[in-house]
């Protein structure tokens, strides 16, 4: 008795990889700021895991892992051990002058850091949610860089502590 044949892999069946590894971490200060309500500046050891979605190609993966790992990386390596600012707040005013940034919240308070000691990224606020959509921007950005092809989804998690984490999920 023939064994049946399946077409491999299955016509039409959409594939998930997932990157998780210890080293997509970040270490990083942050306040969640939004009008009336200011959080004190703290941190957080931040984790990162990916996972994308797509079709397997001719060579029967996805894509290569070793892409996604190496542009995740790049992009926790440039928010380690700074204070996340979100450049677009509604409520923190974001100047740059000179060797300084200075916030300035809607009441009066003032935090004045050394630019490098900042990343300025843009979102509204500095919350799991935004750092999980703006490092799935990057990571779209760079596999398009990379001429990745044949993706549907990509989701990106950032735990801010273990069990506790934010997911984003777009269209490739
Ligand atoms: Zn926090």
């Amino acid at each position: 008795m023939s064994r049946p044949r399946h077409p491999v892999p299955v016509a039409g069946g959409e594939y998930r990889v997932v990157v998780e590894k210890d080293y997509l971490k970040f270490s990083a200060a942050h306040f969640i700021a939004y009008k009336g309500f200011r959080e004190p500046l703290h941190g957080h050891n931040y984790q990162v895991s990916v996972a994308i979605s797509g079709a397997v190609g001719p060579d029967g993966y996805v894509l290569d892992f070793g892409i996604v790992k190496q542009i995740t990386k790049a992009v926790c390596a440039e928010l380690d051990e700074r204070v996340l600012v979100p450049a677009d707040s509604d409520c923190l005013d974001v100047a740059r002058e000179g060797a300084s940034v200075t916030l300035t919240y809607e009441d009066g308070a003032r935090f004045v850091l050394p630019a490098v000691d900042t990343v300025l990224l843009p979102i509204v606020h500095a919350s799991a949610e935004e750092l999980a959509a703006y490092v799935l921007d990057r990571l779209r950005a760079g596999l398009k860089a990379h001429a990745v092809r044949g993706l549907t989804h990509i989701e990106v998690g950032v735990s801010e502590a273990p069990g506790q984490a934010a997911y984003c999920r777009a269209p490739f």
